[in-house]
């Protein structure tokens, strides 16, 4: 283990101005927090976050992130809040710390290799601070380096599997090629062990027949500079077993035919220098031809720099030789780490430290040349626009920002989005119109049965759940607007004395200008079509009258002018063999108090006791009968009430409404929508009832119903 003091003097060396007693406390901290925790291979939990904070040092990063390294667990594995290290550290480092812990919660929790790119993108998108990153990497690269003491064979290969597909490419994709490399070959021998083995057993293989060839040509190399009076450190070395067996995949090669096996480095003062370098390799060595790059003039997308060339060297062996400066070596090793670090060193203001790491990162990415790599960092930026979430399964879902659990369920699956009526984010209940934030875990809350709410579209911002919500509300109107108007069509049949037969209407099909069975029905619920007109058509020859007239005109139906006192005329007060009319500006229902308004020659006009038309016989008493409701008579006759209604124009709003009018025994004869907003919508219902109690019955019902808003008797 690092000791304390020797982590202080490790960042001190290159930041001399280190709070030193900001890392003593972490280091204090973070021992504490983690108590006698035990980590798989016995060792005291605290090694795992010191060995971290030191992996940063040697990326030469800054004392916050080492400090965060030390404190990287404490708030997601030991009691220790993020309050508490606010406070002890204060509010950049809490930051931070709280980046890694995020990172952390959202490690893939499947071999799903489709979601790899995903993630990594999702990965750079919560590093709001490349540090976050960068700490998160130190700590996979730590978890690896011990990954031998798990002893379940399935979790070892889901680690190393996420840390080829996910943690190596991005350590690359920011630079760290150290890293990078040391994960890739950590994760190869997990994933692929005897594949490795049999590499390294080839370069052993090597190694004794050509004996020290490595020391050789580093001599040989050394000699050559030295004379051309080039001061400059030559290191040589063997690729890594990962990187050798992805070449021979790649290029279908044998391992003999690999002249990159051993490659060569060298790192001199200034670029004038490379190329002098280089200059002299190529006099001196005969030139691989094909072989040289020039990343200098033209560096990598992700910032390298450096000249690559094949030589047949000193020792005949072909040779890759790689030249550069101090400073490119730095950055080829330790990517933005190296970067940010250079600059500090040199003094350059601090004052915005945590945006120039940002910028650091998008300096890089804009060099970005083919079009591939230009993608790659337009990509980068539409980060900026959405929002990474996770499904109870672990499934990765993207989403444009502002997006709600329910284009999250539409996004996964269009009948989890159909049947959506709750969802919890991060276990708990949520509205389902929250606006979703990076990282959130969102489980949808599924119905049986499936009814979307056309007030959703009003949050929702995917255009797939916008889509679907429509589709499915227009065809759920339809559906009740054809039941709806069967029962119309099954009503109008029975006034006219005829058995329902469908194949009635379909024979008038033509004359309904091609409609289909389902449509006449559908426009016989929504009112385009009158039950009255569908009379017309389908009962030419009877002299129709619309249901409504002759319900309402009871009295005259018998006989055409009914006589008072005939049998079932259920109003006392009336002469013998006086005309009787209900008076169509009130519609009078029994139970109403009434009066009569006698006109010679027209017998009696019933009104209601309200009536506003009684106003112009206010002076005439004497045409006045003082009428009432024979309640006596025992005759249920069918009277027809007509309501107003103002309802919010939602699914399943109509069933609600004919549901309630039904539970109160009313039977609709006719059914208008005579205006439709986007929220609401006014409906015109013609009800049979017996009295105005029923009436007032069934309009109290339907002050009940929820998606009911207003509700008044229409008297014309
Ligand atoms: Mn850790």
């Amino acid at each position: 283990m690092i000791r304390q003091y020797e982590l202080v003097e490790r960042v001190k060396s290159y930041e001399p101005g280190a709070d030193e007693k900001l890392l003593n406390r972490a280091y204090v901290f973070s021992m504490k927090a983690h108590g006698s925790q035990t980590r798989a291979s016995g060792d005291p939990f605290f090694s795992h976050p010191l060995e971290v904070a030191g992996i940063l040092t040697s990326l030469k990063l800054d004392s916050a992130s080492v400090v965060t390294g030390l404190l990287h667990d404490t708030v997601e594995d030991t009691l220790a809040t993020l309050g508490e290290i606010e406070e002890g550290f204060g509010s950049e480092i809490s930051r931070l710390v709280d980046g890694v812990t995020k990172l952390s919660q959202f490690e893939l929790q499947s071999d799903k290799s489709r979601q790899a790119e995903n993630f990594r993108k999702f990965l750079l998108a919560m590093s709001e601070d490349i540090r976050v990153l960068i700490v998160k990497l130190a700590d996979r690269l730590h978890n690896m380096r011990t990954l031998n003491y798990i002893s379940k064979d399935s979790k070892r290969s889901k680690i190393a599997m996420e840390t080829m597909d996910i943690y190596a490419p991005l350590a690359g994709r920011i630079g760290l090629h150290s890293i990078k490399d040391e994960l890739e070959d950590l994760a190869f021998g997990e994933l692929n062990s005897s594949a490795r083995t049999s590499v390294l057993k080839r370069l052993e293989f090597l190694r004794a027949e050509e004996g020290s060839l490595v020391p050789r040509v580093l001599a040989g190399l050394n000699q050559t500079l030295k004379v051309a009076g080039i001061n400059c450190q030559i290191t040589g070395r063997e690729k890594s077993p990962y990187s050798i067996w992805v070449k021979m995949q790649r290029k279908n090669i044998t391992f003999e035919q690999l002249s990159d096996i051993i490659a060569f480095r060298i790192v001199v003062e200034n670029l004038e220098e490379c190329y002098h370098t280089l200059g002299i390799m190529h006099k001196q060595y005969p030139m691989v031809p094909g072989r040289f790059k020039d990343y200098t003039s033209t560096p990598k997308p992700n910032g390298y720099r450096s000249l690559h060339t094949a030589v047949i060297g000193p020792e005949r062996q072909r040779i890759e030789i790689q030249i550069r400066t101090k400073t490119m070596h730095e950055e080829a090793e330790y990517g933005v780490a190296a970067h940010w670090a250079f600059k500090q060193v040199k003094g350059l203001g601090d004052g915005s430290k945590k945006y120039r790491w940002m910028r650091d990162l998008l300096d890089i990415l804009d060099k970005a040349a083919g079009p591939e790599e230009f993608l790659e960092h337009t990509k980068l930026e539409m980060f900026q626009d959405q929002v990474f979430c996770f499904s109870p399964k672990g499934d990765l879902i993207e989403l444009p920002q502002g997006a709600t659990p329910v284009d999250f369920a539409y996004a996964v699956h269009s009948d989890i989005g159909d049947s959506c009526v709750g969802s919890k984010i991060n276990g708990r209940m949520a509205p389902l119109k929250t606006q979703l934030q990076n990282g959130d875990q969102v489980e949808i809350i599924k119905s049986r049965i499936r009814a979307p709410s056309p007030t959703w579209e009003r949050f929702v911002i995917t255009g797939k759940a916008r889509a679907s919500i429509r589709r499915f509300v227009r065809f759920k109107e339809r559906e009740e607007f054809i039941s709806l108007g069967e029962a119309i069509a099954r009503k109008t049949f029975r006034e006219h004395d005829a058995n329902f037969d469908e194949s009635i209407i379909a024979n008038h099909v033509s004359s309904l200008k091609g409609l289909d069975l389902k449509d006449v029905f559908a426009k016989l619920g929504s009112g385009e079509l009158t039950s009255h007109k569908l009379a017309e058509i389908l009962f030419p020859t009877r002299g129709l009258e619309s249901i409504r007239n002759r319900a309402l005109s009871f009295v005259r139906k018998r006989s055409g002018e009914v006589k008072a006192g005939d049998q079932g005329v259920p109003i006392r007060g009336l002469t013998q063999g006086m005309a009787l009319h209900i008076a169509e500006c009130c519609n009078a229902l029994p139970g109403e108090r009434i009066v009569g308004i006698v006109t010679t020659g027209r017998g009696v006009t019933v009104h209601t006791i309200d009536c506003e038309s009684l106003a112009e016989f206010g002076e005439t008493p004497e045409r006045w009968l003082d009428l009432s409701w024979d309640n006596t008579s025992g005759i249920n006759k069918v009277h027809i009430g007509r309501i107003d209604m103002v309802v919010v124009n939602e699914t399943g709003a109509l069933s609600d409404v004919t549901a309630a009018i039904a539970r109160s025994q009313g039977n609709i004869t006719n059914l208008k929508i005579s205006s439709r907003e986007q929220d609401f919508f006014e409906l015109i219902v013609d009800v049979e009832v017996q009295d105005i109690r029923h009436l007032s019955e069934i309009i109290a019902n339907l002050r009940l119903v929820q998606c009911v808003s207003r509700v008044k008797r229409n008297r014309h």
